[in-house]
Protein backbone atom coordinates (compact mmCIF):
# COMPACT_ATOMS: atom_id res chain seq x y z
CA UNK A 1 0.00 0.00 0.00
CA UNK A 2 2.68 2.41 0.89
CA UNK A 3 4.79 1.47 -2.14
CA UNK A 4 1.92 2.34 -4.15
CA UNK A 5 1.21 5.58 -2.49
CA UNK A 6 4.52 6.47 -2.94
CA UNK A 7 4.65 5.75 -6.65
CA UNK A 8 1.14 7.64 -7.26
CA UNK A 9 2.87 10.95 -5.34
CA UNK A 10 5.83 11.01 -7.52
CA UNK A 11 4.01 10.43 -10.53
CA UNK A 12 1.75 13.12 -10.09
CA UNK A 13 3.14 15.55 -8.16
CA UNK A 14 0.42 17.74 -8.71
CA UNK A 15 -2.33 16.17 -7.03
CA UNK A 16 -2.04 16.57 -3.15
CA UNK A 17 -2.35 13.46 -1.16
CA UNK A 18 -5.23 14.07 0.78
CA UNK A 19 -6.81 14.25 -2.08
CA UNK A 20 -5.84 10.81 -3.29
CA UNK A 21 -6.85 9.35 -0.12
CA UNK A 22 -10.14 10.56 -0.83
CA UNK A 23 -10.55 9.24 -4.11
CA UNK A 24 -9.04 6.01 -3.25
CA UNK A 25 -11.74 6.02 -0.18
CA UNK A 26 -14.68 6.34 -2.08
CA UNK A 27 -13.63 3.95 -4.58
CA UNK A 28 -13.07 1.27 -2.19
CA UNK A 29 -16.70 2.46 -0.66
CA UNK A 30 -18.38 2.12 -3.95
CA UNK A 31 -17.35 -1.40 -4.85
CA UNK A 32 -17.27 -2.47 -1.20
CA UNK A 33 -13.77 -4.60 -1.78
CA UNK A 34 -11.73 -5.24 1.82
CA UNK A 35 -9.39 -7.54 0.24
CA UNK A 36 -5.42 -6.66 -1.38
CA UNK A 37 -6.24 -7.83 -4.25
CA UNK A 38 -9.47 -5.63 -4.44
CA UNK A 39 -7.66 -3.00 -3.43
CA UNK A 40 -4.79 -2.89 -5.82
CA UNK A 41 -7.43 -3.42 -8.80
CA UNK A 42 -8.86 -0.28 -7.31
CA UNK A 43 -5.34 1.33 -7.17
CA UNK A 44 -4.96 0.64 -10.96
CA UNK A 45 -8.09 2.03 -12.01
CA UNK A 46 -7.36 5.42 -10.00
CA UNK A 47 -3.66 5.45 -11.35
CA UNK A 48 -5.00 5.48 -14.55
CA UNK A 49 -7.90 8.08 -14.10
CA UNK A 50 -5.37 10.07 -12.23
CA UNK A 51 -3.01 10.16 -14.88
CA UNK A 52 -5.59 11.24 -17.74
CA UNK A 53 -5.89 14.27 -15.38
CA UNK A 54 -2.90 14.90 -15.11
CA UNK A 55 -2.32 14.96 -18.65
CA UNK A 56 -4.80 16.79 -19.98
CA UNK A 57 -4.30 19.30 -17.64
CA UNK A 58 -0.52 19.18 -18.21
CA UNK A 59 -1.64 19.74 -22.01
CA UNK A 60 -4.25 22.32 -21.39
CA UNK A 61 -1.88 24.31 -19.30
CA UNK A 62 0.38 24.90 -22.00
CA UNK A 63 -2.15 25.17 -25.28
CA UNK A 64 -3.06 28.75 -26.42
CA UNK A 65 -5.45 28.35 -29.49
CA UNK A 66 -8.64 26.94 -29.00
CA UNK A 67 -8.49 24.39 -31.88
CA UNK A 68 -5.63 22.56 -30.15
CA UNK A 69 -7.37 22.82 -27.09
CA UNK A 70 -10.72 20.96 -28.53
CA UNK A 71 -9.10 18.62 -30.27
CA UNK A 72 -6.54 17.90 -27.50
CA UNK A 73 -8.81 16.99 -24.70
CA UNK A 74 -10.80 14.91 -27.41
CA UNK A 75 -7.53 12.93 -28.05
CA UNK A 76 -6.78 12.59 -24.73
CA UNK A 77 -9.91 11.58 -23.22
CA UNK A 78 -9.95 8.88 -26.19
CA UNK A 79 -6.16 7.80 -25.28
CA UNK A 80 -7.22 7.19 -21.73
CA UNK A 81 -11.08 6.60 -20.66
CA UNK A 82 -12.88 4.33 -21.91
CA UNK A 83 -16.09 5.84 -22.99
CA UNK A 84 -18.13 5.53 -26.58
CA UNK A 85 -18.50 9.42 -27.61
CA UNK A 86 -17.93 12.46 -26.78
CA UNK A 87 -18.79 15.65 -27.40
CA UNK A 88 -17.79 19.58 -26.50
CA UNK A 89 -20.36 22.33 -27.08
CA UNK A 90 -19.98 26.19 -26.71
CA UNK A 91 -22.43 28.63 -26.54
CA UNK A 92 -22.44 31.05 -29.20
CA UNK A 93 -22.80 34.61 -27.14
CA UNK A 94 -24.98 36.17 -29.85
CA UNK A 95 -27.60 33.73 -30.44
CA UNK A 96 -28.34 31.68 -27.09
CA UNK A 97 -27.17 28.89 -28.87
CA UNK A 98 -24.89 25.70 -27.96
CA UNK A 99 -23.30 24.40 -31.11
CA UNK A 100 -20.50 21.47 -31.61
CA UNK A 101 -17.15 22.67 -31.63
CA UNK A 102 -15.74 18.68 -31.10
CA UNK A 103 -16.67 15.44 -30.85
CA UNK A 104 -15.28 12.09 -31.40
CA UNK A 105 -16.98 8.68 -31.70
CA UNK A 106 -19.39 9.42 -33.77
CA UNK A 107 -19.66 8.89 -37.65
CA UNK A 108 -18.45 12.02 -39.81
CA UNK A 109 -21.17 14.53 -40.23
CA UNK A 110 -23.57 12.45 -38.07
CA UNK A 111 -23.51 15.47 -35.61
CA UNK A 112 -21.20 18.31 -35.91
CA UNK A 113 -24.56 20.43 -37.15
CA UNK A 114 -26.59 19.91 -34.27
CA UNK A 115 -27.69 22.96 -32.59
CA UNK A 116 -29.57 23.56 -28.78
CA UNK A 117 -30.88 26.53 -27.80
CA UNK A 118 -30.14 26.86 -24.18
CA UNK A 119 -32.97 25.40 -21.87
CA UNK A 120 -33.17 23.03 -24.86
CA UNK A 121 -32.78 19.02 -23.83
CA UNK A 122 -30.00 17.88 -21.53
CA UNK A 123 -27.53 19.71 -23.13
CA UNK A 124 -29.29 23.13 -23.29
CA UNK A 125 -30.39 22.22 -19.76
CA UNK A 126 -27.08 22.07 -18.49
CA UNK A 127 -25.74 25.02 -19.98
CA UNK A 128 -29.02 26.98 -18.77
CA UNK A 129 -28.91 25.73 -15.23
CA UNK A 130 -25.10 25.13 -15.02
CA UNK A 131 -25.45 21.69 -13.02
CA UNK A 132 -24.42 18.21 -14.55
CA UNK A 133 -27.01 15.67 -15.62
CA UNK A 134 -26.61 12.13 -15.30
CA UNK A 135 -28.82 9.76 -17.08
CA UNK A 136 -28.47 6.10 -15.72
CA UNK A 137 -30.62 4.48 -19.28
CA UNK A 138 -30.81 6.86 -21.63
CA UNK A 139 -33.83 5.13 -23.20
CA UNK A 140 -35.91 5.54 -20.31
CA UNK A 141 -35.60 9.27 -19.94
CA UNK A 142 -37.52 11.12 -21.94
CA UNK A 143 -35.13 14.57 -21.50
CA UNK A 144 -32.64 12.65 -24.00
CA UNK A 145 -32.90 13.97 -27.27
CA UNK A 146 -30.42 11.24 -29.26
CA UNK A 147 -28.56 14.34 -30.35
CA UNK A 148 -31.94 15.38 -32.11
CA UNK A 149 -32.54 12.10 -33.34
CA UNK A 150 -29.20 11.73 -34.88
CA UNK A 151 -28.81 8.64 -32.71
CA UNK A 152 -30.60 6.20 -31.35
CA UNK A 153 -28.48 5.30 -28.12
CA UNK A 154 -28.49 3.11 -25.29
CA UNK A 155 -26.92 3.28 -22.59
CA UNK A 156 -25.68 6.14 -19.90
CA UNK A 157 -25.02 9.78 -20.42
CA UNK A 158 -23.36 12.72 -18.62
CA UNK A 159 -23.41 16.24 -19.68
CA UNK A 160 -21.46 18.34 -17.72
CA UNK A 161 -21.41 22.46 -18.19
CA UNK A 162 -17.93 24.05 -18.54
CA UNK A 163 -17.81 26.79 -16.10
CA UNK A 164 -15.50 29.58 -15.71
CA UNK A 165 -15.73 32.40 -12.55
CA UNK A 166 -18.77 32.93 -10.99
CA UNK A 167 -20.51 30.27 -12.46
CA UNK A 168 -20.41 31.77 -16.22
CA UNK A 169 -21.62 28.79 -18.34
CA UNK A 170 -19.64 28.73 -21.75
CA UNK A 171 -20.04 25.54 -23.04
CA UNK A 172 -21.09 21.71 -21.94
CA UNK A 173 -19.11 18.29 -22.48
CA UNK A 174 -21.20 15.25 -22.85
CA UNK A 175 -19.80 11.78 -22.28
CA UNK A 176 -21.78 8.74 -23.63
CA UNK A 177 -21.07 4.98 -22.62
CA UNK A 178 -22.89 1.84 -23.90
CA UNK A 179 -23.68 0.08 -21.15
CA UNK A 180 -26.80 1.23 -18.67
CA UNK A 181 -25.70 2.64 -15.26
CA UNK A 182 -21.82 2.90 -16.14
CA UNK A 183 -20.75 6.00 -14.47
CA UNK A 184 -19.83 5.53 -11.00
CA UNK A 185 -19.49 8.57 -8.29
CA UNK A 186 -15.87 8.56 -9.04
CA UNK A 187 -16.38 8.87 -13.00
CA UNK A 188 -19.04 12.32 -12.70
CA UNK A 189 -16.02 13.38 -10.29
CA UNK A 190 -13.31 12.72 -12.59
CA UNK A 191 -14.80 14.16 -15.62
CA UNK A 192 -16.01 17.62 -13.62
CA UNK A 193 -12.54 17.89 -13.17
CA UNK A 194 -11.77 17.39 -16.71
CA UNK A 195 -14.42 19.97 -17.35
CA UNK A 196 -13.24 22.57 -15.25
CA UNK A 197 -9.78 22.39 -16.47
CA UNK A 198 -11.04 22.41 -20.03
CA UNK A 199 -13.69 25.76 -19.34
CA UNK A 200 -10.44 27.31 -17.71
CA UNK A 201 -7.73 26.88 -20.88
CA UNK A 202 -10.59 27.91 -23.22
CA UNK A 203 -11.07 30.84 -21.33
CA UNK A 204 -7.34 31.18 -21.23
CA UNK A 205 -7.25 31.11 -24.98
CA UNK A 206 -10.02 33.10 -25.85
CA UNK A 207 -7.86 36.08 -23.61
CA UNK A 208 -5.30 34.89 -25.87
CA UNK A 209 -6.25 35.35 -29.15
CA UNK A 210 -8.26 38.35 -28.13
CA UNK A 211 -4.99 39.82 -27.02
CA UNK A 212 -2.99 38.64 -30.12
CA UNK A 213 -5.99 39.82 -32.67
CA UNK A 214 -5.31 43.32 -30.81
CA UNK A 215 -1.73 43.87 -31.05
CA UNK A 216 -2.42 43.25 -34.70
CA UNK A 217 -4.96 45.99 -35.07
CA UNK A 218 -4.26 49.82 -35.60
CA UNK A 219 -6.35 51.26 -33.14
CA UNK A 220 -7.86 54.41 -34.64
CA UNK A 221 -9.41 52.30 -37.91
CA UNK A 222 -9.12 49.12 -36.86
CA UNK A 223 -7.42 47.76 -39.86
CA UNK A 224 -3.93 45.33 -39.46
CA UNK A 225 -1.07 47.76 -38.37
CA UNK A 226 1.88 47.64 -40.55
CA UNK A 227 3.67 44.86 -37.93
CA UNK A 228 0.78 42.69 -39.26
CA UNK A 229 0.99 43.41 -42.96
CA UNK A 230 5.32 42.69 -42.70
CA UNK A 231 4.99 39.62 -41.65
CA UNK A 232 1.45 38.74 -44.25
CA UNK A 233 4.16 40.07 -47.10
CA UNK A 234 6.68 37.82 -45.61
CA UNK A 235 4.54 34.57 -45.81
CA UNK A 236 3.24 35.80 -48.91
CA UNK A 237 6.33 36.04 -50.35
CA UNK A 238 7.80 32.84 -49.48
CA UNK A 239 4.47 31.13 -50.27
CA UNK A 240 4.47 32.87 -53.69
CA UNK A 241 8.36 31.75 -54.50
CA UNK A 242 7.78 28.25 -53.46
CA UNK A 243 4.51 27.36 -55.62
CA UNK A 244 5.50 30.01 -58.45
CA UNK A 245 2.11 31.84 -57.53
CA UNK A 246 1.67 35.78 -58.07
CA UNK A 247 0.70 38.52 -55.64
CA UNK A 248 0.50 42.29 -55.73
CA UNK A 249 0.33 45.26 -53.58
CA UNK A 250 -1.55 48.80 -53.86
CA UNK A 251 0.39 51.17 -51.96
CA UNK A 252 -2.40 54.51 -50.84
CA UNK A 253 -1.68 57.67 -49.68
CA UNK A 254 -4.99 60.13 -49.12
CA UNK A 255 -4.66 63.44 -51.01
CA UNK A 256 -4.13 66.79 -49.78
CA UNK A 257 -4.80 65.64 -46.19
CA UNK A 258 -2.70 67.92 -44.22
CA UNK A 259 -4.99 70.84 -45.98
CA UNK A 260 -7.85 68.70 -44.80
CA UNK A 261 -6.66 68.87 -41.07
CA UNK A 262 -5.95 72.44 -41.23
CA UNK A 263 -9.54 73.00 -42.71
CA UNK A 264 -11.35 70.65 -40.48
CA UNK A 265 -9.13 69.81 -37.82
CA UNK A 266 -7.71 66.65 -36.68
CA UNK A 267 -10.97 64.94 -35.15
CA UNK A 268 -13.21 65.39 -38.75
CA UNK A 269 -9.38 64.37 -39.81
CA UNK A 270 -9.26 60.77 -37.77
CA UNK A 271 -13.08 60.00 -38.69
CA UNK A 272 -12.15 60.99 -42.58
CA UNK A 273 -9.33 58.12 -42.02
CA UNK A 274 -11.84 55.88 -40.80
CA UNK A 275 -14.16 56.20 -43.26
CA UNK A 276 -11.85 55.56 -45.89
CA UNK A 277 -10.04 52.49 -44.05
CA UNK A 278 -14.13 51.55 -44.04
CA UNK A 279 -14.31 51.93 -47.77
CA UNK A 280 -11.03 50.09 -48.55
CA UNK A 281 -12.22 47.11 -46.37
CA UNK A 282 -15.29 47.38 -47.86
CA UNK A 283 -14.72 46.97 -51.72
CA UNK A 284 -11.39 44.34 -51.85
CA UNK A 285 -11.76 40.45 -51.26
CA UNK A 286 -12.19 38.40 -48.20
CA UNK A 287 -8.78 37.07 -48.82
CA UNK A 288 -7.10 41.00 -49.46
CA UNK A 289 -5.33 42.22 -46.37
CA UNK A 290 -6.03 45.82 -45.89
CA UNK A 291 -3.50 47.51 -43.49
CA UNK A 292 -2.63 51.16 -41.89
CA UNK A 293 0.87 51.41 -42.96
CA UNK A 294 1.69 55.23 -41.54
CA UNK A 295 -0.25 57.87 -40.95
CA UNK A 296 -2.65 58.30 -44.00
CA UNK A 297 -1.12 55.80 -46.08
CA UNK A 298 -2.43 52.28 -46.56
CA UNK A 299 -1.43 49.28 -47.74
CA UNK A 300 -3.36 46.66 -49.59
CA UNK A 301 -2.22 42.68 -49.80
CA UNK A 302 -3.74 40.57 -52.93
CA UNK A 303 -3.03 37.35 -53.21
CA UNK A 304 -3.03 35.43 -56.51
CA UNK A 305 -3.36 39.05 -57.69
CA UNK A 306 -1.61 39.84 -61.63
CA UNK A 307 -0.47 43.04 -62.98
CA UNK A 308 -4.21 43.65 -64.63
CA UNK A 309 -6.17 42.44 -61.77
CA UNK A 310 -4.40 44.84 -59.44
CA UNK A 311 -5.22 47.83 -61.53
CA UNK A 312 -8.17 47.17 -61.76
CA UNK A 313 -9.11 46.76 -58.35
CA UNK A 314 -7.10 49.85 -57.52
CA UNK A 315 -9.31 52.02 -59.84
CA UNK A 316 -12.07 50.06 -57.65
CA UNK A 317 -10.53 51.43 -54.64
CA UNK A 318 -9.96 55.10 -55.76
CA UNK A 319 -13.60 55.54 -57.49
CA UNK A 320 -15.00 54.23 -54.60
CA UNK A 321 -13.39 56.84 -52.16
CA UNK A 322 -13.79 59.48 -54.45
CA UNK A 323 -17.61 58.72 -54.75
CA UNK A 324 -18.15 58.65 -51.07
CA UNK A 325 -19.27 61.70 -48.98
CA UNK A 326 -16.95 63.31 -46.81
CA UNK A 327 -17.35 66.24 -44.15
CA UNK A 328 -16.74 69.66 -45.92
CA UNK A 329 -14.83 67.85 -48.79
CA UNK A 330 -15.93 70.76 -51.23
CA UNK A 331 -12.92 73.27 -49.18
CA UNK A 332 -10.21 70.91 -50.62
CA UNK A 333 -8.74 72.24 -53.98
CA UNK A 334 -10.66 69.79 -56.49
CA UNK A 335 -13.75 69.85 -53.93
CA UNK A 336 -13.29 65.82 -53.36
CA UNK A 337 -11.37 63.37 -50.96
CA UNK A 338 -9.67 61.67 -53.40
CA UNK A 339 -7.06 59.00 -53.07
CA UNK A 340 -3.62 58.20 -54.94
CA UNK A 341 -2.44 54.66 -55.37
CA UNK A 342 0.66 52.58 -56.90
CA UNK A 343 0.74 48.99 -57.70
CA UNK A 344 3.40 46.32 -58.14
CA UNK A 345 3.33 42.78 -58.70
CA UNK A 346 5.32 40.17 -57.45
CA UNK A 347 7.26 38.24 -59.77
CA UNK A 348 6.69 40.58 -62.95
CA UNK A 349 7.35 43.98 -61.59
CA UNK A 350 9.97 42.80 -58.71
CA UNK A 351 11.91 40.26 -57.37
CA UNK A 352 11.73 40.47 -53.33
CA UNK A 353 9.63 42.33 -51.18
CA UNK A 354 11.37 45.32 -50.85
CA UNK A 355 11.69 45.88 -54.59
CA UNK A 356 7.84 45.38 -54.52
CA UNK A 357 7.29 47.93 -51.92
CA UNK A 358 9.56 50.48 -53.17
CA UNK A 359 8.31 49.85 -56.57
CA UNK A 360 4.81 50.78 -55.68
CA UNK A 361 6.14 53.45 -53.77
CA UNK A 362 7.69 55.17 -56.79
CA UNK A 363 4.36 54.50 -58.60
CA UNK A 364 2.31 56.17 -55.92
CA UNK A 365 4.48 58.91 -55.80
CA UNK A 366 4.62 59.35 -59.53
CA UNK A 367 0.72 59.64 -59.65
CA UNK A 368 0.95 62.46 -57.29
CA UNK A 369 2.93 64.07 -59.65
CA UNK A 370 0.71 63.37 -62.56
CA UNK A 371 -1.71 65.61 -59.95
CA UNK A 372 -3.49 62.73 -57.13
CA UNK A 373 -6.58 60.84 -57.61
CA UNK A 374 -5.26 58.46 -59.93
CA UNK A 375 -3.66 54.65 -59.98
CA UNK A 376 -0.14 54.82 -61.34
CA UNK A 377 2.12 51.00 -62.22
P1 LIG B 1 -0.33 64.61 -50.58
O1 LIG B 1 -1.53 64.78 -51.42
O2 LIG B 1 0.92 64.96 -51.30
O3 LIG B 1 -0.27 63.26 -49.97
O4 LIG B 1 -0.47 65.68 -49.42
P2 LIG B 1 -0.81 65.44 -47.91
O5 LIG B 1 -1.23 66.69 -47.32
O6 LIG B 1 -1.81 64.31 -47.79
O7 LIG B 1 0.56 64.86 -47.36
P3 LIG B 1 1.41 65.27 -46.11
O8 LIG B 1 2.38 64.15 -45.94
O9 LIG B 1 1.97 66.66 -46.26
O10 LIG B 1 0.43 65.27 -44.89
C1 LIG B 1 -0.07 64.13 -44.30
C2 LIG B 1 -0.96 64.56 -43.19
O11 LIG B 1 -1.60 63.46 -42.58
C3 LIG B 1 -0.21 65.28 -42.09
C4 LIG B 1 -0.72 64.70 -40.82
O12 LIG B 1 -1.16 65.66 -39.93
C5 LIG B 1 -1.89 63.85 -41.26
N1 LIG B 1 -2.07 62.69 -40.42
C6 LIG B 1 -1.25 61.62 -40.29
N2 LIG B 1 -1.75 60.75 -39.38
C7 LIG B 1 -2.92 61.27 -38.91
C8 LIG B 1 -3.89 60.84 -37.97
O13 LIG B 1 -3.80 59.78 -37.36
N3 LIG B 1 -4.98 61.64 -37.77
C9 LIG B 1 -5.11 62.81 -38.44
N4 LIG B 1 -6.20 63.55 -38.20
N5 LIG B 1 -4.21 63.25 -39.31
C10 LIG B 1 -3.12 62.49 -39.57
MG1 LIG C 1 1.59 60.56 -46.81
MG1 LIG D 1 -1.21 62.37 -48.39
Amino acid sequence: MELFKGFLMGKLKKISEDYLLKRLHRKAMEKSLGDDKGRIEVLEELIIQLYTLYQISKSLSVATQLDEIFNESMDLIDGYMSVHEYCLFMIDENKNELSVKACHGFDEGEVEDVVFKLGEGITGSVAKNGESILIRDVAKDERYMHYKGKKTDVGSFLSIPLTIKKNEVIGVINIHKKEIDSFTQSDVELFTEIAYDLANAIEKAKVYEETKELSMRDDLTSLYNRRYCNDNLEKEFIRAKRYGRTFSVIMIDIDNFKMFNDTNGHIKGDEALILTANILKENVRKSDVVARYGGEEFIVLLPEIDHNGVLKAAENLRKAVEEAKYFNEDALPTGKFTITAGVATYPEKAESIIDLIDYADKALYAGKALGRNIVCA
